[in-house]
C-alpha cells in the first residue's frame, strides 16, 4: 500500500519503525526477530535505510522485499550518494518491479572519511532534485518522503534557509515527510508552525528514538546536530555506565514526548529502532498500546532472495 493512501485514510494515530541493513548473518537473523516482534504493534510502515555512501543499496531493495513477505509495508530509503541519474532510475525500476512503492529520497550524508557532500557528475545536487526527477520519470507510481530538520540541517546556514529548501522539496512532489529525531518536542512544534505558515501542508511524522547507550547517542547527535536537554544530558552523563539505568530514562523521556505529541493530535511517530526492539516496545506499552498475540499464522523469516 502506498503510504500516501495510508495517511489520508487513518484514524487516530499510526507507528512507523525504521530498521537498517545488517552487515552480518547474525545481524539479518536478529533483525527478523525484531521486526516479528515489533509487527504485533501493527505498524503503518517499516523503513529500511541505505548506507551512507550507498554500500547497501542491494541490501536495502533486499530487505524491503523481505519486509514486504513479512506482511508489513516497507519503505525503502535511498540516496543520491555516488550514483548518476541512470543508476538511480535503473534501482527505481527495480523497487518497482519488486512491488515496492513507498520510497524515502534522500541526498544522503557524504561517504565516511569526506567531510562535504559532492555530487555525482552525472548526478543530484539536493533531494528535490531527486524527488523532481523520480515525478518526472515515473509519476505517482511511488508514495515519496523526504527528510525534514526540526532544528535545521546542519550544513544549511539558517532556520529560513533550511525551511525554503524543504518548501521546494516538497513541492517538487513530496507526499510526506519524516524528521531527524529531536530530544525537546519544542522544535518539533515550532518547525510545524514555520512549515504550515510557508504553505506546507503535508504529514510530517516526529522521528523519535529511544536512547539506549549513551556513547551511541553521543555520536548520532554530533553527526545529525539534535541538541540535549540539559537536565536529560546531565542525567545520562550521571548513569553513563549503567545500561540499565540508561535504559529506564531513554525510555522515560521518549514516552514522555510520545505523550505529548499524541495529545497534540499529530498523525504518527517514526521510530528509529536501531534494530532492536525493547526500547521501542517499552515505550509503546508505556503508552497504553498493547502487542497482538502472536498468532499461529505469523510468517517466520521468508529465506533471502
Ligand atoms: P537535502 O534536502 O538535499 O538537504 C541537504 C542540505 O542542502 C540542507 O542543508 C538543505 O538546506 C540544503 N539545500 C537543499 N536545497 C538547496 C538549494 N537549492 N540550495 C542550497 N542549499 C540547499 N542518510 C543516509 O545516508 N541513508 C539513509 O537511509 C538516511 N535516512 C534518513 C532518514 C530520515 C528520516 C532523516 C531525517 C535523515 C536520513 N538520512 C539518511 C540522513 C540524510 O541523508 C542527511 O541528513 C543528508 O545530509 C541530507 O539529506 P536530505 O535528503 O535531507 O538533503
Amino acid at each position: 500500500m502506498k503510504i500516501r493512501d495510508l495517511l489520508s485514510a487513518h484514524q487516530g494515530p499510526l507507528f512507523s519503525f525504521e530498521f537498517f541493513p545488517p552487515r552480518t548473518p547474525e545481524g539479518e537473523e536478529a533483525l527478523f526477530r525484531t521486526i516479528a516482534e515489533l509487527k504485533a504493534f501493527r505498524p503503518a510502515f517499516v523503513s529500511i535505510t541505505y548506507g551512507a555512501g550507498g554500500g547497501t543499496r542491494e541490501k536495502t531493495v533486499d530487505w524491503a522485499v523481505r519486509i514486504r513477505a513479512m506482511g508489513l509495508t516497507p519503505l525503502a530509503h535511498l540516496t543520491v550518494v555516488g550514483s548518476s541519474r541512470q543508476n538511480l532510475e535503473a534501482l527505481l525500476q527495480t523497487l518497482l518491479e519488486r512491488q515496492i512503492e513507498n520510497v524515502l529520497a534522500l541526498r544522503g550524508d557524504p561517504p565516511q572519511g569526506a567531510s562535504r557532500f559532492t555530487p555525482h557528475p552525472g548526478g543530484f545536487r539536493y533531494a528535490s532534485e531527486f524527488v523532481a526527477f523520480i515525478r518526472e520519470r515515473f509519476g505517482t507510481a511511488f508514495s515519496l518522503g523526504g527528510a525534514a530538520y526540526p532544528e535545521g540541517h546542519p550544513e544549511s546556514g539558517s532556520l529560513e534557509a533550511d525551511l525554503r529548501h524543504f518548501k521546494a522539496k516538497v513541492e517538487a512532489g513530496l507526499d510526506f515527510a519524516i524528521t531527524q529525531l529531536f530530544f525537546n518536542n519544542a522544535h518539533y512544534f515550532g518547525f510545524l508552525e514555520r512549515a504550515r505558515r510557508a504553505g506546507i501542508g503535508i504529514p510530517i511524522l516526529p522521528g523519535l528514538m529511544p536512547i539506549t547507550s549513551y556513547p551511541q547517542l553521543r555520536r548520532f547527535t554530533e553527526i545529525c546536530g539534535a541538541s540535549i536537554p540539559g537536565p536529560l544530558l546531565s542525567r545520562l552523563e550521571r548513569h553513563q555506565d549503567d545500561p540499565k539505568a540508561i535504559l529506564e530514562i531513554g525510555v522515560e523521556h521518549a514516552t514522555r514526548q510520545a505523550e505529548e505529541l499524541l495529545k497534540a493530535g499529530v498523525v504518527g511517530i517514526h521510530f528509529y529502532t536501531l534494530n532492536k526492539s525493547p526500547a521501542t516496545r517499552m515505550v509503546l506499552e508505556r503508552l497504553g498500546f498493547r502487542p497482538l498475540p502472536p498468532g499461529p499464522s505469523s510468517p517466520g523469516p521468508p529465506p533471502a532472495s
